[in-house]
């Protein structure tokens, strides 16, 4: 079974993942505090954010889609209408969860009534824009006319203004798929090993969903005009530490930093480890004597990832 690390940076022009509700007829976009390293010290500014919450749901619908392609259907009723509530089930315990739904096994979950809970096994930080570069936006105003059968203009119009935002933005993403199907309060307790495996294999493929933009609100007039410029994407068939988010100037040289150590040590063996890279992380980790096959795309990269955790699943 395996522990997957990927981390990196997009270039995203014109996004309005996240808003924070209308004020009147203006949306305004997620925004929070960033700090920077600046010379001589640190900067805080406020600036357009896309939640880990955003990015998980979205992964959670891609994983859906795709089990379902491939004929599985241990998902529950409300996660198969992409009503991710993990969970209403109301079962006895988190075995019986994970039986029945595999976003409950992969997500997480929260029972109140029955207070009975599983940590995610699938974590998503923050995309924020990256350290040497502000994300700038504006709000862009949009309008239905109601045009009269004269052609004069109605009282209909409806002016609308939502704020859009473009940067660079770093991602990190960690999944410990060696617990899919696995309870975390009572270990000895697992789902058969072809339902963990497909749960993996799925949970792997629906990040290349994420990389090409499926994600955010308002996808039916602004998807994501995406990007992945960089990506780390590590598999190891033993725990490894996380990777460096993105947003770090340094990321890459740290993250390489991080695996030769964990190689050094004995964490892992180089064979039981394999890391897929696109644009400039390739010969960061070639200078660390950390093997990597250098790609040119996010979705070639996971492609390799995928096929590489097939031998430890
Ligand atoms: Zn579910």
């Amino acid at each position: 079974m395996v522990y997957i690390r990927a981390t990196g940076r997009c270039l995203i022009n014109v996004h309005t993942a996240n808003t924070e509700g209308a004020v009147g007829n203006y949306m305004a976009l997620s925004k929070t505090f960033i700090v920077r390293r600046v010379d001589g010290g640190y900067e805080v500014q406020e600036e357009p954010v896309i939640s880990g919450n955003m990015i998980k749901h979205w992964h959670a619908v891609a994983t859906i889609d795709i089990l379902r392609s491939w004929g599985y259907n241990a998902i529950c009723d409300s996660c198969r209408r992409h009503v991710m509530y993990r969970s209403v089930l109301g079962l006895n315990e988190e075995y019986e969860y994970l039986r029945k739904c595999a976003i409950e096994d992969l997500h997480g979950f929260l029972d109140a009534a029955k207070q009975i809970r599983r940590e995610s096994i699938v974590k998503f930080s923050f995309m924020i824009p990256v350290e040497e570069q502000r994300s700038e936006f504006s709000s862009i105003t949009h309008n239905r006319v109601d045009m009269k059968p004269d052609g004069s203009v109605g009282e209909a119009m409806m002016v609308m203004k939502r704020e859009h935002a473009s940067g660079i933005y770093g991602f990190l993403c960690s999944m410990d798929l060696a617990f899919a199907g696995v309870s975390l309060a009572n270990p000895d307790k697992m789902l058969p090993e072809d339902d963990r495996k497909i749960r993996v294999k799925a949970a792997i493929t629906a990040l290349i969903d994420i990389l090409s933009g499926h994600f955010g609100a308002a996808q039916a007039r602004a998807t994501p005009i995406i990007k992945t410029i960089e990506l780390i994407c590590i598999v190891s068939k033993k725990p490894i530490p996380n990777a460096i988010h993105g947003f770090y100037g340094d990321y890459a040289e740290e993250t390489a930093s991080i695996m030769k150590t964990a190689i050094g040590r004995g964490l892992v063996k180089q064979d039981e480890m394999r890391v897929a890279a696109v644009g400039r992380p390739i010969d960061i980790f070639k200078a660390e004597g950390v093997p990597v096959d250098g790609v040119k795309t996010a979705s070639e990269a996971l492609a390799m990832i995928l096929e590489a955790s097939e031998w430890w699943l």
